[in-house]
């Protein structure tokens, strides 16, 4: 097998086992095609599915699948010979069916045994990709080929992850606390408590409390005194000198003549080069 090949599987088969719970030896669920197979073509089927799904395996047969050997007679004796060296699977059809229709229903709508199907009826995997994570094998010119995913298999890679990112609220409800503990280890505070004193504004100084508010009343009287005193002074000058009738346009026009003021400044500079 290809080195890329190779790795493509154990990448594949380490996706099963990781999102999907498979696990060596992989139960492998071969049908009678598969076995016929791999004796025209003198591949040893046990050998190759451990090279292809890179691991142990336990080869399979379903009651149905060696049946249909069985009804074929004599000539594919030793197709039945290497089917009755694998495990029998149960399938529990009492009259047995075809073949696809019996490891469809092994399967099931969700694998839950998981097993790897080995078949060569193409009709058989097209319907298998519509289940998730059931890994597919089939022999391609005497060489075994295991399937990349089904979409069907990696939207529920996807799907399982998503679950496992973001638990729905119930589930979050049943698990053991785990929001808690985020919490609890808090950070110890080294040093004092407190901002850090470089980013926080001077305080006042501190007025004695014995002699109360004196000063800063004081202090505060004067101020807003001053201010006061100012702002009258200033409306008063206004309106002394210009149109009573509005403040606003006194002084705009105030600025105004200011503007005009500064003009013949700016002019001589416009006119040097
Ligand atoms: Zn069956």
């Amino acid at each position: 097998m290809r080195q890329k090949r190779a790795k493509a599987y154990r990448k594949l088969m380490s996706l099963y086992c990781m999102s999907f719970g498979f696990r060596q030896p992989y139960q492998v669920l071969v049908d009678s095609e598969m076995c016929k197979s791999s004796i025209t073509q003198k591949l040893e089927l046990s050998k190759q599915l451990e090279t292809v799904l890179q691991g142990t395996v336990k080869p399979m047969i379903t009651q149905c699948c060696i049946h249909e050997l069985y009804l074929q007679g004599k000539e594919q004796q030793p197709a039945v010979d290497l089917a009755k060296t694998f495990e029998r699977r149960k399938c529990n059809h009492r009259e047995a069916i075809p073949g696809d229709e019996c490891l469809a229903s092994v399967v099931g709508e969700t694998n839950k045994h998981r097993y790897v199907i080995a078949t060569q009826s193409h009709d058989l995997r097209v319907k298998l990709r519509t289940v998730p994570a059931v890994p597919l094998v089939h022999i391609n010119r005497s060489v075994m080929i295991l399937e990349p995913p089904s979409k069907a298999t990696l939207e529920a890679k996807e799907s399982a992850e998503e679950q496992v990112l973001h638990p729905s609220a119930p589930e979050i409800a049943t698990l053991p606390s785990t929001s808690t503990p985020a919490e609890a280890p808090k950070r110890k505070m080294k040093g004092p408590k407190g901002p850090n004193p470089l980013s926080v504004k001077k305080k006042k100084p501190k007025v004695d409390p014995s002699a109360p508010n004196k000063a800063a009343n004081e202090s505060e009287q004067g101020h807003a005194g001053a201010k006061r005193t100012r702002g009258e002074d200033a409306d008063g000058n206004v309106d002394g000198g210009e149109e009573p009738s509005s403040q606003g346009a006194g002084r705009k026009r105030k600025r105004r003549k200011k503007m005009g003021d500064n003009e013949p400044d700016h002019e001589p500079r416009g006119d040097t080069p």
